[in-house]
């Protein structure tokens, strides 16, 4: 993680370009370049009926506006380019956001629409053929002129459609083993399709530090650098290119120095892989003999065999958003129940803590769009999102319930409720649950006697400074730092741009974090860390001294976290958090942090 602002990309040696982005996900990756920001090759001829007509217009003009804001951000972004690079480029993306616009394209394209009743992607293509041909055949000596006229309105035409027909596995289907992907953006839908086996390394233009897409980038161990900005534009399919995801670098046509040092960075990985793994059955305790208890974040099934190689002491955030993914659908309770189980099962009697689905802002699911009132509010992450959208949709939440309770008779299993902001919530969450339980053992269900802990987690700040009332309701807490730190700063934790200020060492955000858990030890209630600071070794001596004694994280930092532990005394920890605590400049208590030694 990085909060420094994007630099402008440096000549390396001769004929190497290297790119800053921000670090999420380390390790290193030398491959070629597959950069799925090419148009997809075919477009599938589509009529349409005639009462289609406007609704095929609307899709048109919606595409329009959003390739014209991608267009339009793009150059907002040339500034950080050489300058060479950046008078080439300027006008030729001044024409592109013009045609955009109210040009013939679009008009060409709107009019196929209702005169031949062609589906919108279908329109845009005839359309940009024919403008293409027409300029081809023009008697004019600049033929080079022309060519390149022609292919740029191919090129809108392309984006357009692109745009029109996105699906999220679309372009990732096809990307080729050994490569390093390179996106204008990766949603967390596209990431959970994504195989580490064959995939090197990702880089994109667009996200954040803790975003999903980082979150899910790091649990799947792919080195990853996001928000790296000029990438676009420098980076063709085919190039030669190492990703240090550590350092958030990506080099294009590295010199031979730099492969070097890329080969001998792959190899410290592989050894320090191997010392880590020796840590596997050690207990997480600290030199004067507190036991921590460190837990696995799981995003999609795929983990469970990383979440055993870690020696991770059960999950303490199974976010099930992967079920609602990628499919046209709802999984009904069966559905849901089979997955649970088979996770459940896999534990072997290690605990695991399933929150209930948590949709909204970045994380799209079609699944869910129809006939919910979703992301079209003017500020998605305050809208409708989390345990709000749950609650206006109780057939959703009962469904998720009946399923979890089921598994519960499988093995140990808590019910973690997201994006609480009332103790109201927890209070109707709670008698939906009861609810379904009542109506399960009716049905003949045998569920234990005490059902599984229901608890909230703190993740808006709301919640953080109302966690005493909170407590009251929930039976544990699990600090969500990554939306706590984004709705405490108003930094969106996915949006590149803003991620110099996205900082979960803010005081602000630790003052919250402290209010919280101090509320839940006076109640003797659980109380872990589960958003990504719980995975940073460096921040392990603060959390412990704030009183955290459970941490959640990927599988893959659970080693690291485990030798952090294994070093400190809970009573150096406790003064070191106190002396973070008197501080209110965020660069002072990252110094502290930093130079935290058992003296500190
Ligand atoms: C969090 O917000 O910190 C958290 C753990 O939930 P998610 O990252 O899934 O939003
Ligand atoms: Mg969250």
């Amino acid at each position: 993680m990085t909060t420094a602002k994007p630099k402008p990309p440096r000549r390396g040696p001769p004929g190497e370009t290297v790119l800053t982005g921000i670090a999420v996900s380390p390790g290193i990756a030398i491959g070629p370049i597959y950069d799925t920001s090419e148009a997809a090759a075919e477009v599938p001829r589509r009529v349409v009926a005639v009462d289609a007509v406007e609704a095929e217009r609307e899709k048109l003009a919606a595409a329009a506006a959003t390739a014209r804001k991608q267009v339009t951000k793009l150059k907002t972004r040339l500034t950080i380019l050489p300058e060479e690079a950046q008078e080439e480029l300027a006008p030729l993306l001044d024409a592109y956001i013009l045609m955009l616009g109210n040009s013939r394209l679009l008009r060409g394209a709107r009019k196929r629409i209702g005169d031949a009743l062609l589906g919108a992607e279908t329109a845009v293509l005839d359309e940009a053929e024919e403008i293409a041909a027409l300029i081809l055949a023009a008697k004019d000596d600049d033929r080079a002129g022309l060519m390149r006229r022609a292919a740029e309105v191919r090129e809108i035409g392309r984006r357009l459609i692109r745009t029109l027909t996105a699906t999220p596995f679309r372009s990732l289907k096809d990307v080729p083993a050994g490569a390093i992907l390179v996106a204008d953006e990766i949603t967390p839908a596209d990431a959970a399709l994504l195989d580490p086996a064959r995939i090197a390394g990702v880089a994109t233009e667009e996200g954040g530090a803790d975003g999903h897409t980082a979150i899910m980038l790091r649990a799947l161990g792919i080195p990853a650098v996001l928000g790296c900005h000029g990438l676009a534009a420098a980076a063709a399919r085919g190039d030669s290119a190492v990703l240090d995801g550590a350092r958030g670098r990506v080099i294009l046509h590295p010199s031979d120095t730099a492969l070097a040092a890329a080969r001998d960075g792959l190899a410290g990985y592989a050894r320090e892989r191997t010392k880590l793994s020796k840590l596997r059955r050690l207990p997480a305790e600290t030199t004067d003999g507190e036991v921590v208890e460190l837990q696995a974040n799981l995003e999609i099934p795929a983990e469970l065999p990383l979440i055993a190689q870690a020696g991770a002491q059960g999950i303490g955030l199974l976010r099930s958003e992967f079920l609602f993914m990628n499919r046209a659908s709802l999984p009904d309770e069966n559905a849901q129940f089979d997955a649970y189980r088979s996770i459940v099962e896999a534990m072997a009697g290690d605990s695991v803590t399933i929150r209930v689905l948590d949709w909204g802002g970045e994380k799209d699911m079609e699944a869910l769009s129809a006939g919910v009132p979703m992301g079209s509010g003017p500020n998605p992450a305050l809208g409708l999102r989390g345990i709000r959208l749950l609650l206006k949709r109780p057939e959703l939440l009962e469904e998720q319930f009946a399923a979890i309770l089921r598994v519960s008779t499988r093995g140990p299993v808590r019910v973690m409720l997201p994006m609480i902001t009332t103790p109201s919530e927890v209070k109707q969450a709670r008698e939906i649950y009861e609810r379904v339980a009542r109506r399960l053992r009716r049905r003949g269900e045998a569920l234990p006697d005490r059902l599984p802990p229901l608890g909230a987690m703190i993740e808006t700040p709301g919640a953080a400074l109302a966690a005493d009332a909170i407590a009251l309701e929930a039976d544990f807490f699990a600090i969500g730092t990554n939306d706590l730190a984004m709705y405490t700063l108003a930094v969106d934790r996915a949006e590149a741009d803003v991620a110099y200020l996205y900082d979960p060492l803010h005081p602000a955000v630790l003052r919250l974090v402290q209010f919280a858990t101090e509320a839940a030890l006076r109640l003797r209630m659980q109380v872990s860390v589960c958003g990504e600071m719980a995975g940073n070794p460096k921040l392990v001596p603060l959390l412990l001294g704030l009183g955290i004694r459970s941490f959640s994280m990927n599988a893959s930092a659970i080693p690291r976290v485990k030798q952090a532990i294994r070093a400190l005394d809970i009573d150096d920890c406790a003064r070191f958090a106190r002396r973070v605590m008197e501080q209110s400049d965020p660069v002072r208590i990252r110094e502290l942090v930093d130079g935290f030694g058992p003296t500190s």
